[in-house]
């Protein structure tokens, strides 16, 4: 049984208990953060939590996230994550437990915490090196993605059109941009530059994203922070996505057509070599 973290206490997940008047239950009224944990070390973590912060300022959620990192420590070592290869913590804070309206109770109120933390599994080599496939989907989702909230009904349905498919990923395409994917951020090598959306509205600042563009700027890449059409995805040479947990994952087929070649191109490669190296420094 794994110990989850709730509201200050350390327990067995199956003894966490959160109300039925909780606005995160009730109104999505709620942010999260996924960090990855490599043999023990959290990933990013002062992004992380710079990001956590945001988000709750954005919300008005009075927490300070801050707190949180030794909360997470201790549950990799609790739950025997602290040697493991590639595992992640999630984090989500709501507003709290008020009586249901929908404008922010008058009273003030405690935020509902809640922390856990988990293993996932990466592709081998082999199976990596073979590429995966997308499709894309209308992009359904609020004017304010850029906050990391728990409002993902949209990304849920979306990653099922994915499942439905037979693909791994799922592209959000609005007025003919793909913008990210259902929880990750999207890419195309096109005419030797590496592209990806820049941070606005419509897309979440992942850190992932912000660690690759830094590989990038290291290998002296020609990067472009500019929308990518659908249209031009006939032309790019190559396509992947990055995230947390999908650190970065080639995509050698979108919507049935190959592309580029159909196979991992070398930006894709020398991407996810330096990551790989990055996370093990
Ligand atoms: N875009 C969306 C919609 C996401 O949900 C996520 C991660 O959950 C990302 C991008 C990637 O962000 P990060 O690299 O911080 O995991």
């Amino acid at each position: 049984m794994s110990t989850v973290y709730l509201n200050g206490e350390f327990l067995p997940k199956s003894q966490a208990r959160v109300s039925v008047d909780d606005r995160g239950f009730l109104f999505a009224d709620s942010i999260y953060e996924v960090c990855a944990a490599y043999s023990g070390r959290l990933f990013q973590i002062e992004r992380h939590v710079a990001r956590m912060t945001r988000s709750l300022e954005e919300l008005t959620i009075r927490f300070d996230p801050r707190g949180l990192v030794p909360v997470f420590e201790r549950l990799l070592a609790e739950n025997g994550l602290g040697e493991d290869e590639a595992a992640y913590v999630y984090a989500q804070v709501t507003r709290g437990v008020a009586p249901r309206t929908h404008a922010f109770p008058t009273e003030p109120v405690a935020p509902t915490v809640y922390a856990y933390a988990s293993r996932y599994q990466r592709p081998t080599p082999e199976r990596w090196s073979e590429g995966f496939a997308a499709v894309t989907v209308p992009d359904r989702r609020w004017a304010r993605v850029d906050v990391k909230t728990t409002n993902l009904l949209p990304n849920c349905m979306a990653a099922q059109a994915a499942v439905e498919a037979g693909v791994k990923d799922a592209i959000l395409v609005k007025d003919g941009v793909a913008l990210e994917g259902a929880n990750n951020n999207f890419w195309a090598v096109i005419a030797g530059a590496v592209v990806t959306h820049p941070v606005t509205n419509v897309i979440l600042p992942g850190i992932t994203r912000e660690y690759v563009l830094g590989i990038c700027s290291k290998l002296g890449l020609n990067v472009e922070l500019r929308p990518i059409f659908v249209e031009e995805l006939s032309e790019a040479e190559e396509a992947f996505t990055t995230g947390t947990t999908t650190e970065v994952r080639p995509l050698v087929e979108i919507d049935g057509r190959p592309v580029g070649d159909g196979r991992v191109g070398p930006i894709t490669r020398r991407l996810y070599e330096a990551f790989l190296e990055g996370i093990a420094a």
